[in-house]
């Protein structure tokens, strides 16, 4: 059928079904979200169809088709289940000129329905299968679930001058694109500036498309580093301009990530916020060398602090906590021996295995297996990013072994 794509505004406009069992009874229910004025001719109704009418949804006129039913109405769907019937009610309704839906026969139908996909900001995708509704409801679950996953390219190309900026801080998981999760996927889909620095997966920004503005705000090796200031006035600023702002961050945005701080900027400076969590680096990268933080018999405890904060910082940090307790640390790895100088000092044994788990979920991700002891000793270069695991759930990576597979692997598999 060469049709023509058209989307009928049928709000108050008479629409007349005749026949009100199963197919019909669907139908209606389309036409009532459309907010059509339902008139439904027929003998019996389901008891779907006689709760609108109660309900005065619906008019239901309880008798046959009769000649002239057609009169006045934009649209007929016909669905008695006797096709002399459907065939009667649409030739009255060519004769009449109203747009028919011959339920029992398509090819004597003047319109044919769509199958509709409804996305966010008043998106609507029409699918037409060919007149196969089993195929038309088919594509449109696949095109459901693409626009859910956020892959389909929804970003308004025309906004209106009053429509408010909006900015989303996003934790874009530990290294491993695929490690995103659905929302966050979703909200990229609809980015007009990226504010990104070097912990994110590069990946998620190096082939938006080129109406998408990319600021980087990462410390580049010999520049000068942006201000936390700089950065909260460019998120603010941006988004005053009307944009979608998505702050892309490594992990977790709130987990050492200074997103609390953007947030605050944000909501002083009367900017909506929207936090999507991320999968930390804190528990993924031990997870990738096959490190759970928490194994039972062995603690069911886990810290995690900042090894910038150095050993008094986080001996404080574990200072309450039973010995057995895993220690995370993120950020200053270079503050190892310090920290085991004081962890020793503070009473754990020399022993205690410690995992310092390099670049976790990307290519580059190396574990090297030392204690605290030999940690202290300061021998044992390390390569940022990276988390250092102290405790006896290292030891579980001698029967672990790595865990993290990369995606393309686990497409394979
Ligand atoms: N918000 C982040 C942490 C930011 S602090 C999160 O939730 O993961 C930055 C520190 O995170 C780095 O210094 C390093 O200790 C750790 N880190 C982040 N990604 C890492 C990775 N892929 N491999 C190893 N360490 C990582």
């Amino acid at each position: 059928m060469p049709g023509f794509p058209l989307v009928p505004d049928l709000s108050g406009r008479r629409v007349l079904v005749v026949g009100a069992g199963c197919v019909g009874s669907r139908r209606i229910e389309q036409l009532l979200a459309a907010d059509a004025s339902v008139d439904v001719i027929s003998p019996d109704a389901s008891p779907q169809v006689q709760q609108w009418a109660q309900a005065g949804s619906l008019t239901w006129h309880q008798r046959a088709y009769a000649t002239g039913d057609v009169d006045g109405a934009w649209l007929v769907v016909t669905a008695t289940g006797l096709p002399e019937v459907d065939s009667k009610v649409s030739q009255a309704a060519e004769q009449a000129r109203v747009w028919c839906l011959n339920s029992a026969d398509a090819s004597s139908s003047s319109a044919a329905p769509m199958t509709r996909v409804d996305g966010p900001d008043g998106i609507q995708i029409g699918i037409y299968g060919g007149g196969d509704p089993g195929r038309a409801r088919a594509l449109r679950d696949a095109v459901d679930v693409a626009l859910k996953a956020g892959q389909l390219p929804i970003r308004p190309t025309r906004r209106s001058a009053s429509r408010p900026g909006h900015v989303t801080l996003l934790g874009a998981g530990p290294g491993d694109p695929a490690l995103l999760t659905v929302r966050a996927a979703q909200a990229l889909a609809v980015a007009d500036v990226l504010v990104v620095d070097r912990l994110a997966p590069a990946a998620l920004w190096e082939d938006v498309g080129e109406d998408v503005k990319v600021v980087d705000v990462g410390k580049q090796p010999g520049s000068h580093a942006i201000s936390q200031d700089q950065i909260n006035h460019i998120l603010v600023a941006e988004a005053s301009l009307g944009q979608h702002v998505v702050r892309i961050k490594g992990g977790d945005p709130f987990v050492l990530g200074r997103g609390g701080e953007e947030a605050l900027a944000c909501l002083a400076a009367g900017i909506s916020v929207e936090v999507v969590p991320g999968i930390t680096s804190a528990i993924a990268v031990p997870a990738a060398a096959g490190i759970p933080v928490t194994h039972r018999g062995v603690t069911s405890t886990f810290i995690v602090a900042s090894a910038h904060e150095g050993p008094e910082g986080v001996l404080a940090a574990v200072s309450d906590a039973p010995h057995s307790s895993t220690l995370v640390l993120l950020m200053g790895a270079g503050k190892l021996p310090s920290i085991a100088g004081a962890l020793i000092g503070a009473g754990r044994s020399r022993e205690t295995p410690v995992a310092i788990v390099e670049s976790g979920w990307t290519n580059e991700q190396q574990t090297t297996i030392t204690s605290l002891g030999e940690a202290e000793s300061g021998t044992t270069r390390v390569k940022p990013p990276a988390v250092v695991v102290i405790g006896d759930v290292v030891r579980l990576r001698d029967q672990l072994g790595d865990l993290a597979k990369s995606s393309s692997d686990a497409r394979h598999a």
